[in-house]
């Protein structure tokens, strides 16, 4: 059951993925209350909806190449290169070879960049300036695959939510992505810079491009699903028929993403996405974040908050002034939900 979140030491909430023995059992869940529900009612309703029209916007916007190809609109194109121009890269997944795309990730970007022999200088400084100021709240709030991820989540009411350790150690898994990506990544930077990279890129065949985009689902459904004649007609089909089997693992992969979000809230983002781990570690100590109100938690009473974060964070075990988890996308699913209003926004 809950226990007082001002007993845990600094060390333990340090390490958030470290829980003691009697941690390890999982909270009896409290059901947001009616209370709760008229929260949502109130100011913060205007704050849940106004993530879900910025994430719908983000969504279709990032990938305007769908409507640019479809409609073959020149000047919905010519709008997204302005856009695409003037912005930098940003802490989120998205497809950087999508010809119309507004926004780049600042992963795929940094990908990309190393394995054409450059160092991204200027994407890994835009990015962390920006975890720094705002943590993750581009997963939370602009991320595409975040996005679709929560959509696939909302019909369903009861969530399936592993036991703390199980969670800890698939949590542990993006970051053994983040190494295999970046060590294709790096591998063929040198080798381009050596000038012996050309063998090298034809055996690593897929990954030579970057060696995220193959297990990118942001880059596998919205480019690589989409290098075909739309709208869809009998030679789409045809020219479909004929890719390989590894693009058809890929799609499959990247529908999972979606559908197993149904059950298990933002999946991929909490056990696979390197670029989610890489961000974590700048975002840990952003100067915005959440904290909760002594004066009105009830943390041995209540565990609302939990139940509806979907990063599975374990808020009570932080101490009341900062939740300093590095899972944190500022969702703001904890503050709209709480029954006691006791979650507060912290600057600094
Ligand atoms: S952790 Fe999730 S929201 Fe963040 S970049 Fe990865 S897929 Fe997007
Ligand atoms: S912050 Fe709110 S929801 Fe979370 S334990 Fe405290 S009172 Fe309950
Ligand atoms: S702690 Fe709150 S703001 Fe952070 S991810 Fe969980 S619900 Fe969202």
């Amino acid at each position: 059951m809950a226990e007082d979140a001002d007993t845990i030491d600094a060390e333990q909430v340090e390490d958030e993925e470290a829980p003691s023995e009697e941690e390890t059992e999982t909270p009896e869940e409290t059901k947001p209350t009616r209370e709760g529900e008229r929260n949502i009612k109130g100011l913060f309703v205007n704050v849940r909806l106004l993530r879900r029209i910025a994430q719908v916007t983000f969504l279709l916007g990032i990938n305007a190449y769908v409507f640019s190809a479809w409609f073959e609109a020149e000047q919905v194109q010519a709008f997204w290169i302005f856009i695409r121009d003037i912005l930098p890269s940003i802490p989120i997944i998205a497809p950087l070879d999508a010809p119309f795309a507004a926004i780049a990730g600042s992963f795929g970007t940094m990908n990309r960049e190393l394995t054409m022999g450059l160092f991204p200088f200027f994407t890994i400084g835009a990015m962390i300036i920006i975890l720094i100021f705002f943590g993750k709240a581009s997963c939370g709030w602009i991320c595409p695959i975040g996005t679709l991820q929560d959509f696939a989540t909302l019909p369903n009411r009861s969530k399936t939510r592993p036991a703390p350790g199980t969670e800890k150690e698939l949590r542990r898994v993006k970051a053994y992505v983040f190494i295999i990506t970046m060590f294709f990544s790096a591998w063929i930077a040198i080798s381009t810079v050596l000038g012996t990279d050309e063998a090298i890129r034809d055996a690593l065949g897929i990954f030579a491009e970057s060696g995220f985009d193959p297990v990118n689902p942001a880059h596998i459904l919205f480019v690589k699903a989409l290098e075909m004649n739309w709208p869809f007609n009998i030679e789409t089909l045809w020219y479909v028929l004929d890719w390989g089997w590894i693009f058809w693992l890929q799609i499959i992969f990247g529908a999972l993403v979606v559908i197993v979000s149904f059950w298990m809230p933002r999946w991929y983002c909490r056990w696979l996405c390197p670029a989610g781990w890489l961000y974590g570690i700048f975002s840990r100590a952003s100067l915005v974040g959440i904290g909760r109100n002594p004066a009105l938690c009830t943390p041995d009473t209540c565990n609302v908050c939990e139940v509806v974060c979907p990063m599975n964070i374990r808020i009570r075990r932080f101490p009341y002034q900062r939740v300093h988890s590095a899972e944190c996308i500022m969702c703001l699913e904890c503050k709209s939900h709480c029954p006691n209003k006791a979650i507060v926004i912290r600057f600094g």
